[in-house]
């Protein structure tokens, strides 16, 4: 099947091992390997896609763990580069009692923001139907150089281009920083999913508002989606606009619920690119996507909790 092709971060989040507690409170962390784009292509792999991913981990056990992570999760780790002198990424993340989610990063630098333009699989990327990345590739070079190069490689060579930004603020030197530099890739992208909360931070407007998402509309774009966690997902097209309902769960752990939710939509995609011309098409990929992201926050960690096809069905059919 048509190869989707991630980019970008691979890395370990520590989780308190007790829910509720702040980083400093915490006793002990669990690991649970995330990072975005690589969260997207294992969710693709689990539905039976064809999925790759593109990124650099440390020459270390974390990173060494990462890839055969990938390779189990039948991803393509043809493009993971291993650094031999920084370290794998790490992320602190808890979800706090208020509810609000707590990140601290290690990266000085980490071994993802070293990935060169030099070590870029081009082969990989020309191949692939759908080129998927992030933003927290672009913070600092040479990974924004590489990122970019990428972008341009699969633009040329007829990809689709998909975007979901996964604003993480404390990443940025500033808030503003971040806004310009979500921004400044925001016209190339074919797709773009966004949550409620991005909007809001890039508009500075009410993400309620159909007019202040569509103030983030590209004539290039094919289809803008927000998600909601679980009040489901919008989506807008230059055709039409709409809402699909998500699905009520019992929700343990939201962490990776989006990458679910675009991995699903992007294997959709992959398999019918004709799929935007179509609002009744549309709606059923996004249906399907709503339980994947559900099912995800179901258990712990963002990759063990990723569904299989079947299950996204069994809770389609059960909702019934
Ligand atoms: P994250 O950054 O945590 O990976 P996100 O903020 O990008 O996620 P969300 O809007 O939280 O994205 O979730 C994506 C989709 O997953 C939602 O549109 C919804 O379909 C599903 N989802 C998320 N949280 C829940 C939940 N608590 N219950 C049911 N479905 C959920």
């Amino acid at each position: 099947s048509p190869m989707i092709v991630s980019f970008g971060e691979m890395l370990i989040d520590f989780v308190p091992d007790v829910a509720g507690v702040s980083l400093a409170e915490s006793y002990a962390f669990i690991k649970a390997p995330g990072g975005a784009p690589a969260n997207v292509a294992c969710a693709i792999a689990k539905l039976g896609g064809n999925a790759a991913f593109i990124g650099k981990v440390g020459d270390d056990e974390f990173g060494h763990m990462l890839a055969n992570l990938l390779n189990k999760s039948g991803v393509n780790s043809d493009g993971i580069c291993f650094d031999k002198d920084a370290r794998t990424a790490l992320a602190f993340v808890t979800l706090k009692a208020d509810g609000q989610r707590e990140f601290m990063f290690y990266r000085s630098p980490s071994a993802d923001m070293l990935l060169k333009e030099s070590e870029l699989k081009l082969d990989l990327i020309k191949q692939a139907k759908i080129f998927h990345y992030g933003s927290i590739s672009l913070i600092s070079e040479p990974c924004k150089s590489a990122h970019m190069a990428a972008m341009k490689a699969a633009k040329q060579a007829g990809v689709l281009l998909s975007y979901d930004p996964n604003v993480r603020l404390p990443l940025w030197p500033s808030p503003e920083a971040a806004r310009d530099g979500i921004k400044s890739i925001w016209d190339q992208a074919d797709f773009v999913k966004v949550s409620d909360d991005e909007v809001e931070f890039l508009t500075k407007g009410d993400p309620k508002k159909d007019d202040v998402v569509m103030s983030l509309w590209n004539d290039n774009f094919k289809l803008l989606i927000v998600t909601d966690g679980p009040e489901g997902c919008r989506y807008f097209s230059n055709k039409f606009k709409g809402k699909v309902n998500g699905y009520k769960v019992k929700t343990v752990d939201t962490t990776g619920a989006g990458d679910a939710f675009v991995g699903a939509f992007l294997q959709a995609v992959a398999k019918d690119p004709n799929l935007f011309n179509d609002e009744n098409k549309l709606k059923e990929a996004l249906v399907f996507a709503n339980a994947c992201g559900a099912i995800s926050t179901t258990q712990k960690g963002a990759i063990p909790s990723l569904p299989d096809k079947a299950q996204a069905e069994n809770l389609i059919k059960e909702a019934k």
